[in-house]
């Protein structure tokens, strides 16, 4: 039996895999030859790393294991795109969700089981908060679609070139973590995996950004969805302590501090009626006037616990036109994977809500709608954050 004290190699950095081979009077490669065995080759057996001496895998057999996540579901998509269900060690369930695309392969995995920040347009919020998960259960979650895609087994090279931090969660809330676990996918003896394409996307917790640039310098999206403090402030409650201006000064900064020329992504989810009138557009050029970047728009997908609707596609093509006219890069999400639940706004998890939150949103929309409330319509639909 495995004891709960060993600690996970999987989710050792290289700074940390170091320190633990000195303490066991080893060199610091030996940090290197395990992540390649992990993280490269898929081992999850500390005998069957054949460059470590007998003795020393003894070692590492007494005092640390390899323990993965639980991949509980696996569905494929019609499209090429895959979705995987992974339970954690708090006993709730993420998604992570992989999209190919021509000359690359994206996967979005979760940071929390569930978040505690309510956005009203996002199922996760809805939910309430579980927990932050591990660096093994953020990091095992590439692993996994690394395993499960065939990239262990020899079947294909480097199926996954782009992670985002999308799925459940808000990833700086869960900053020490997120931060060792973005460290092992760009590390070149792990996943190698370059800066421009590994995303944290963000609400905007202003100070997490802030110290950011001392941890990383991955790219980053951020999660607007308004463009003034008064709306955005409405449907994200985190701009009522950290409000836009603050955010976009932080998000400067963060960019200033990479060594390469990069811009963040403007996440906007449009809601009809809500915030994707042209005005809102017209408004939204303006405030981003200062802050080079692309934009992404996000239809709303509806889910049973939001009265939120999806705006009509020509309401769509004008808040586009707008902001290109302005001079900006746009470009609309467009939905994959939706026959197995994975399109944007779709991603399934299964929280142990330690708020109780989720009980609330329930009633609110028993008491609106007056139909018994299927639990499976809580978790089908997470709105598109990203
Ligand atoms: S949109 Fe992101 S930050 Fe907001 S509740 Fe959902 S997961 Fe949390």
């Amino acid at each position: 039996m495995v004891s709960a004290e060993k600690s996970n190699l999987l989710g050792l950095s290289r700074a940390k895999l170091k320190t633990l081979f000195a303490d066991l009077g080893e060199k610091p490669f030996r940090a290197d030859q395990v992540m390649k065995w992990i993280h490269q080759r898929g081992t999850t057996d500390i005998d069957a790393m054949t460059d470590i001496s007998k003795n020393l895998r003894q070692l590492l057999k007494e005092q640390t294991e390899i323990r993965l996540p639980t991949i509980v579901e696996d569905y494929a998509s019609a499209d090429g795109s895959h979705k995987w269900i992974v339970e954690v060690a708090s006993g709730s369930k993420v998604e992570m969700v992989f999209i190919p695309e021509s000359g690359r392969g994206t996967l979005c995995i979760s940071s929390q089981a569930g978040c505690s920040l309510d956005c009203s347009f996002c199922a996760t919020g809805k939910q309430g908060f579980n927990s932050n998960l591990t660096v093994a259960e953020i990091v095992g979650q590439l692993w996994w679609a690394n395993a499960k895609l065939g990239a262990y087994s020899g079947e294909m090279g480097r199926p996954v070139s782009n992670v985002v931090m999308m799925g459940m969660g808000e990833p700086l809330m869960n900053f020490d973590n997120v931060m060792d676990a973005v460290d092992i996918m760009m590390d070149d003896c792990a996943f190698g995996l370059s800066k421009r394409k590994v995303t944290i996307s963000t609400s905007g917790v202003v100070p997490a950004i802030d110290k950011m640039k001392d941890y990383t310098d991955a790219s980053i999206a951020i999660s607007l969805h308004a463009p003034n403090d008064e709306l955005r402030s409405q449907i994200m409650p985190i701009n009522k302590k950290y409000p836009i201006a603050e955010l976009i000064r932080s998000v400067k900064e963060y960019m200033a501090s990479l060594p390469d020329r990069r811009v963040p992504v403007i996440e906007y989810t449009l809601i009809k009626g809500v915030n994707d009138h042209r005005q809102h557009a017209r408004d939204l050029a303006i405030l981003l006037k200062s802050l080079p970047c692309k934009i992404n728009l996000i239809p709303f997908n509806p889910f049973s616990l939001s009265d939120y609707e999806r705006p009509s596609g020509s309401s769509v093509a004008n808040f586009r036109q707008i902001l290109q006219e302005a001079g900006y890069t746009v470009t609309v999400r467009t939905t994959r994977a939706d026959d197995i639940g994975a399109a944007c706004g779709q991603l399934v998890g299964d929280v142990v809500d330690q708020t109780q939150r989720s009980e609330r949103h329930k009633k609110r929309a028993e008491s609106r709608s007056g139909k018994v409330f299927d639990k499976t319509d809580n978790l089908a639909v997470m709105a598109d954050r990203v």
